[in-house]
């Protein structure tokens, strides 16, 4: 892929920040168990957030192909990180598309300068790939929306400043139909928030969120009402493809440290790397990660283009976490039994890519997608 003059130095900017300022601190975050609020502050001041979005809403108004360079090189610093502005930018652009001007300009830039964190609020208990069928439900009430109901796994639960919340406003039977996107400020009376003990990303926390009598302004509605689940799922094949550079990232930090470590450490007389034994597994999961990174830009560059990419966001969704699990993993290995402690990273970044071979979509579903797209809705079940 070649990149344009502006790309190259906002890559370069993104590059120097990523591993200058949270690269070293990536583990001290995860101890913590919390979002480090003036770090994101700090990333906004820098433009490092929403690149994407239209000047008037406080973006640089760039392609995503440029907003995807952006997130593979701070994932490389700290996965989490990558995380955070991955949902800032979905976000952000369901909100820039869907919702009112006034709406839009009160949470819009307030994202891109890392001042606030929206979450996205969609599983429920009862299950999240089969999502279309969600039951929270929300009621017409004069000028208001009434909410009832617990979401589940919602990554910010309990640091959000607002959810994105989708709610079924139609029968019960309507399916994706029926569906209403609204935007829930965090401080609203009747919210409930808890959080898991994760396996990884406990910088980010992870919870339900319970709504009990929860009232909003109709004007919080985010697109046309009995609308929403159509319009979070065009958002879906954005985000996928930027969720594999986030793993494509960590993955090449996790490389380029193992391919540094081969090179110095030695066995038998002689540098590891020397032997094919090391050198082959890093050599083919430098080779996969390669690929993914270029079908990652590939469905943005679509993307950017207005061309159909579904199949190949979906793709790469799965695959993005799955090889960047398996490469890092190699890494690790190739440490020794020093790549078994927790002062070296690969441990961290093991547990934090995993999440997302759930988060956002299994393989599974994944799988589901890519054969709808080339047999037809009416020839897969789900
Ligand atoms: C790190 C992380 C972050 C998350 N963040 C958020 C968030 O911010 N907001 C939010 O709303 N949700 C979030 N989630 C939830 C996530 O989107 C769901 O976990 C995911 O969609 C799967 O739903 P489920 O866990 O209920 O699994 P289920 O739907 O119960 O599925 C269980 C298993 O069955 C498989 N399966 C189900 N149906 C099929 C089928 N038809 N064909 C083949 N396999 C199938 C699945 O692949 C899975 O392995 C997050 C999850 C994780 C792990």
């Amino acid at each position: 892929m070649v990149l344009s003059d502006e790309q190259r130095s906002l890559q370069g900017a993104a590059r120097r920040y990523a591993r200058e300022r949270l690269l070293p601190a990536y583990r001290q975050r995860e101890l913590a168990g919390k979002l480090d609020r003036a770090l994101l502050r700090e990333m906004g001041n820098l433009g490092l957030i929403g690149v994407d979005l239209p000047q008037a809403l406080g973006g640089l108004g760039v392609d995503g192909v440029t907003a995807g360079l952006i997130i593979e090189e701070l994932a490389y610093g700290d996965f989490n990180i990558g995380s955070v502005v991955v949902v800032a930018t979905l976000l952000s652009a369901i909100l820039a598309r869907n919702a009112s001007p006034e709406l839009a300009q009160r949470w819009v830039p307030a994202i891109v300068r890392g001042d606030a964190i929206v979450a996205l609020a969609i599983t429920e208990p009862r299950g999240g790939s089969d999502a279309a069928n969600m039951q929270l439900r929300a009621r017409r009430e004069g000028d208001a929306f009434v909410i009832n109901g617990e979401k589940t796994s919602v990554t910010f639960s309990d640091t959000a400043d607002a959810y994105l919340l989708f709610a079924r406003t139609g029968r019960p039977d309507e399916g994706a139909r029926g569906i209403t996107a609204l935007l829930v400020p965090a401080d609203t009376a009747g919210i409930r928030s808890t959080r898991f003990d994760d396996v990884g990303s406990c910088a980010l926390g992870r919870g339900s969120v319970f709504f009990d009598d929860v009232r909003v302004p109709a004007s919080h509605c985010v697109g046309e009402a009995g609308k929403g689940f159509t319009q979070v799922m065009q958002g879906f094949d954005y985000s996928r493809a930027l969720i594999a550079l986030q793993c494509v990232g960590a993955a090449q930090a996790s490389l380029d440290e193992a391919w540094a470590y081969a090179k110095e450490r030695e066995a038998f007389g002689r540098p590891i790397g020397q032997f094919q034994g090391v050198s082959f597994p890093l050599a083919e999961g430098d080779s996969h990660i390669a690929a993914v990174r270029q079908l990652s830009y590939h469905a943005l560059a679509m993307r950017d283009a207005g061309l159909p990419h579904t199949a190949e966001a979906a793709m790469v969704k799965w695959m993005g976490p799955k090889t960047a699990f398996d490469v890092i993993h190699q890494c690790l290995l190739t440490f020794g039994h020093y790549g078994w402690s927790k002062d070296l990273p690969h441990q961290q970044r093991l547990r934090d890519v995993m999440g997302l071979e759930i988060g956002d979509g299994t393989a599974g579903v994944m799988k589901l997608v890519i054969a709808r797209e080339r047999i037809g809705r009416a020839a897969v079940q789900y």
